[in-house]
Order: structure tokens, then sequence, then C-alpha cells
């Protein structure tokens, strides 16, 4: 253990010391490079070491870093909210800046009870999720989140709002086969409201692509419009978390687009600073917002860093610069490309069930045996061996077990910055077959 008191994740870890990014690429002090083959946590899209985003940096530096929102609004949160609006295409027109997405999902929550108490409906104050979701660590967040391994040690201080169940079918939890299941996953969330009474319920909450919890877990064509019907029919706001799907990720502006509704709140982090600056955001539309302007005219939310200058023209940056090198386009083609990459690698190898995900989302399951699929035991460790391996050769990418059957299951996430090239790709799987391949020969 070293002896500084820096609290790392793992305590006795030897974490590496970065030293410096450039594009896909990090390296440490001892002079290693590893490819970042996860953007670090799904978040540094446009790679790292942009000269661009440093220059923004600087020169919003000179002007004024901060500025407290309550006594001043500045040209870059301005332009900032101008931006994310014209990137809805005016869907959702209301920018709250926070900085971390798990505040972005606890301010959803808030504004979406607010919503309703300025309409009057002072009872709609609870909220539905799904299991096998993350919306953030904090409290609130924490409540939607169905990641039991991540609830597990904060139970009592948590609501139960996950009800419904995960439109997860390689693995279907209600022991289903799509098609033909009638999407009993998106009925469950029916029934839920229906449990609980719709008068008292503000929300439901889902990541378009199951991040953290699951490995880019991706529902079924007509899977979301089943769930605004719903949502619609009993009057229950519909909060997308784009914390990892958002910002040309999923090969789209939005990741919900895939499925072509449009949710009555987005909730942002990850890839709009792409890990230049906190930051995050709650995009709210016009008619979650009307009556707000209509009432008190005030949303009781709000950190002390919301919407500082500094942060804003740092995304602003990031956004122009995604506008300028046709970023979210590059992610959806290249995303396909590795994914049919990820595809071909599958097949070469004996533990890797399922290849998923859209755009540069993409998420591999690992199983003991793929065509009985079952769980490898958490005691074999089965992720963790794949992300050692990996991390030895060089090569990031992000776990995403715990969330799957319960507390159990092994995937991984493979998303690499939006810049990464075809060449690039290649070394990546390359590397990433190498790494299963010797944990698959380990385990035998
Ligand atoms: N929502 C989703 C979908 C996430 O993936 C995450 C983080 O991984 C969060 C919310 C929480 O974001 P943060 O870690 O920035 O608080």
């Amino acid at each position: 253990m070293t002896d500084t008191h820096l609290i790392k994740p793992i305590l006795d870890y030897d974490y590496p010391t970065v030293a410096s990014g450039q594009g896909i690429y990090l390296h440490d002090t001892d002079g290693k490079t590893y490819i970042d083959g996860c953007s670090g946590a799904v978040t540094a899209s446009i790679g790292h070491g942009v000269p661009e985003i440093v220059e923004a940096m600087k020169a919003q530096a000179e002007k004024v870093s901060f500025a407290y929102r309550s006594q001043f609004t500045s040209e870059p949160a301005e332009a900032l909210a101008r931006k994310l609006s014209e990137w809805s295409g005016g869907r959702w027109s209301w920018s709250f800046f926070v900085n971390s997405g798990s505040e972005a999902t606890e301010t959803a929550m808030k504004i979406a009870i607010q919503h309703w108490q300025e309409k009057g409906r002072d009872r709609k104050n609870r909220f539905i999720s799904r299991w096998m979701s993350y919306h953030g660590i904090t409290m609130g967040a924490l409540s939607m989140s169905g990641n039991i391994l991540r609830r597990k040690r904060f139970i009592p201080l948590l609501e139960d709002y996950p009800s419904v169940s995960a439109p997860y079918c390689y693995r279907c939890p209600l022991k289903e086969a799509h098609p033909g299941c009638g999407m009993k996953c998106a009925q469950e969330l029916e029934t839920s409201i229906l449990r609980i009474g719709p008068e008292h319920i503000a929300g439901f909450i889902a990541e378009p692509i199951i991040g953290a919890s699951g490995g880019a877990v991706t529902p079924p064509e007509g899977y979301y419009q089943e769930i605004k019907r719903i949502c619609d029919k009993y009057d229950i706001l519909f909060i997308a978390d784009e914390v990892m799907t958002g910002l040309g990720r999923a090969g789209k502006k939005f990741g919900i687009e895939h499925w072509g509704v449009d949710p009555d709140i987005v909730a942002l982090g990850k890839g709009m600073s792409a890990g230049y600056t906190p930051m995050a955001a709650t995009l709210v539309s016009d008619k979650v917002m009307e009556p707000i302007l209509k009432g008190s005219k005030s949303i009781m939310a709000g950190h002390t860093y919301s919407a500082n200058p500094q942060s804003a023209a740092v995304c602003l940056a990031v956004l122009d610069y995604m506008e300028k090198h046709d970023l979210v386009r590059k992610a959806e083609e290249n995303g396909e490309y590795l994914f049919g990459k990820l595809q071909e690698m599958a097949k070469r190898l004996e533990i890797v069930g399922d290849v998923r995900g859209k755009g540069m989302l993409l998420g591999l399951e690992f199983v003991p045996d793929v065509r009985t699929k079952g769980i490898f035991p958490l005691s074999l460790g089965v992720t963790a061996r794949v992300i050692k391996r990996a991390f030895d050769k060089g090569l990031l990418v992000y776990p995403a077990s715990g969330g799957i059957d319960g507390a159990a299951g092994d995937a991984i996430i493979v998303s690499p910055p939006l810049i990464i090239t075809p060449e690039q790709i290649d070394s990546l799987v390359s590397i990433l077959e190498k790494s299963i391949f010797e944990v698959q020969e380990e385990l035998r």
C-alpha cells in the first residue's frame, strides 16, 4: 500500500500514475502507453489532449472562470444552452447545468416533482425505474438505480424505485424470448404504475442503452415506443438518462433517437465535457417547463458550480469540435466497423456469449458455455481477469458486471474515443482477443 492519503477505489491496489494523454492514448509515469478502449468511464469522447479545448479553457480563464449563477449569467453558459437545444432539434430547449451525471438525474427528479406541484398535483412525487440500471451514486440517483451491488450498502436509506425488469433479451429476466414475448418487460411498467397508483408517480427513468449495470444492453425495436405510450397514458414523465449514451456516443446525437421517441427530460454528463471538466446537464422540454414558468418561475435545484463560465466554455468547445469533425457520424460508421470486428473475434473465442450495443457503446458478455449460457461464479472474477490482462497489455476496457441476474454475471464495455480510426480499432481488438483468450485458457 502506498503512503499517500488519497482514497482510491481500491485502497490496497497500486495504481499507475497517469502522466499525459494524446488522442486515444494515455501514458503513465513509467513510460507505458495504453489504448483508452473505454474513454475512461465512457467519457473521453473526443480523445485526450485536444489543443482546441486547451485553448478554449485558457481563453475563458483569462476572462473569468467563476461567477455565481444567482448573480450573473454568462456568454458561454447561454451559448451552451442554445447549442444543446439545437442538438436536440428544439425538443429540450431548456438546460439546467450541474457537475456530474448523478446530479443530472437527481435534478431530473426534482424538476419532475416540481412540474407536478406547480400543476397542483403534489402527490405525484415518486419514481419508477428498472432493475439492472445505474443512474448515479448520490442518494436520489441511487434510489432509482437497480444495480444491486451498488445499492446494497445503503439499502436502509434508499427508496424502492426499481420495480420493472430490464429489456435484457440475451438473458430475459422473465424467461421469455423475443420476438413473440409481447415485450412483457415493457408491460411490467403498466403493472407497476397500477400497483402504486399513477396519482403518486412523477416519472419513469431509463438509460436508452444500459451501461454500467449490464454492458451496453440494448432493447429491441418497439420497446421505447411502448414505454412512452404507457407513460403518456398515465400522465407520467419519461426521463431518459443519456449520461452515457448522449451526444454521439451511441451513434446518434441522443441514444433514444434509435427508437424515435421524445422523452420529457434528458440527463446528460460524461461526453458533454468529454472529461475536460466536471459538467453535466438536465435538459427539459417546453411542456415540463410551462407550469414552472407560469408558477414559481424558479427551479429548486442547483449547486455552487452550476453553469460556471469556465466549464460551460469547455463544453461548448467540445461540442464545436464534435461538429467540426463530424464525430456523431463517425461514431455510427466506425462503431459498425468495431461491432463487426468484435463479432468476428467472438466466433474465435469460447467464452464470449454476446456482442451488443450501438455506435461506439458496445458490450461483451462472458459465459462458461455459449450454447447454454450459464453464469460464471462471481468468485472466479472473470471480468476482473479480462480487464487485468488487457491492462497489462496496454488496453483499457470498462467493467459492467454486477447487474446481470441480480448481482452476478460478467460483461465489459468497449467504448473508445469517437475519433478512433479503423486501423486503431484493429489494434484494440487484437489486444482484447489475446487478453480474453488467455483468461479462457486459464479457466480450463
Ligand atoms: N447515469 C448513467 C447512465 C451513468 O452511466 C452514470 C455513471 O456511470 C451516471 C448516471 C452517474 O454519473 P456520474 O458518475 O458523473 O455522477
